[in-house]
């Protein structure tokens, strides 16, 4: 059999917002690369050795408590259960039997049949009411990343892992991660506007609609506005199509309520650059 190696990604610590990949496919890592990404300080035998400072022993610690932070693992059922094969009261011979299988939770309850020693041990916390949290987590990853959920579950099942179904994922995302998204948004938002009332000066926007489908027969547009000098999102406004005459509408509806929401916010606009939308043209020219 061809021997064709195996790649691992080391561990690293997690940040709220992804970095960029570097613009480099896996054959072209070198083990240079593999040793710089390791972030070790250069050392050379000649200098003196430092003691490891314990200030950071408090983000460890923090980081092995945090179910989020914390690094997940692949284990295989009788890898797991092998852990169970021995009484830790009389070291007599036991088994472990998997209870309650809960999405990606299981519990494992340890007999012994001699001294009648019991145990239970649990794969993950659980979090708010009584819910497994990785089966939050999986959920989270999977939206936050812009996976299409029931594809990502199906290659999970495929694979043989025990995963939560797609009714959790959607509950989750309707009650968790959706609020999630928005209440990360407007916290956002708030601070763009701030900083953009501190800088001064008229606004700078650019504008456009995205629908939902193409052709005449969208149900939702999308309407951003994106600040030119600081080139950031500066808003965004979802109409639907029953609320205006035709999807094609959707558009100066849009910009009408970001324009109402930045008169809100008491911010004047200076320029506006928009595309040749036939209703936004109207609006112009009036
Ligand atoms: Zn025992």
């Amino acid at each position: 059999m061809v021997d064709v190696g195996t790649q691992t990604e080391r561990f690293e610590h997690r940040r709220s917002t992804p970095l960029a990949s570097p613009e480099q496919s896996d054959d072209e890592w070198s083990f240079s690369d593999i040793i710089n990404h390791s972030g070790d300080m250069s050392w050379s035998p000649g200098e003196e050795m430092l003691s490891e400072s314990s200030e950071e022993e408090p983000e460890e610690l923090e980081s092995l408590t945090d179910p989020n932070a914390v690094d997940k693992f692949i284990v295989c059922q009788r890898q797991l259960l092998s852990l169970f094969t021995v009484c830790s009261a009389c070291c007599g011979e036991t088994q472990g039997h998997i209870m309650h299988p809960e999405g990606t939770f299981i519990k494992v309850k340890q007999a012994c049949g001699t001294c009648g020693y019991e145990r239970y041990w649990q794969n993950q916390e659980k979090v708010h009411r009584n819910m497994p949290a990785c089966n939050l987590l999986l959920s989270g990853a999977i939206h936050f990343s812009g996976c299409m959920a029931t594809q990502t579950i199906r290659m999970l099942k495929l694979f043989g892992l025990q995963c939560i179904s797609p009714g959790t994922f959607f509950r989750h995302q309707r009650y968790y991660t959706i609020p999630t998204i928005v209440q990360a948004w407007r916290t956002e938002q708030r601070g763009i506007i701030r900083e953009l009332k501190e800088t001064g000066g008229g606004l700078i926007l650019s504008g456009d609609c995205r629908s939902d489908s193409p052709g005449h027969c969208a149900k939702y547009g999308s309407y951003s506005l994106i600040e030119d000098r600081i080139n950031k999102v500066l808003d965004v406004q979802l109409v639907q199509s029953s609320e205006v005459p035709s999807s094609s509408w959707c558009e100066l509806e849009g910009l009408k309520r970001s324009m109402q929401f930045l008169m809100d916010q008491d911010m004047q606009v200076s320029a506006l650059i928009t595309d040749r939308n036939r209703q936004v043209m109207m609006l112009g020219e009036i």
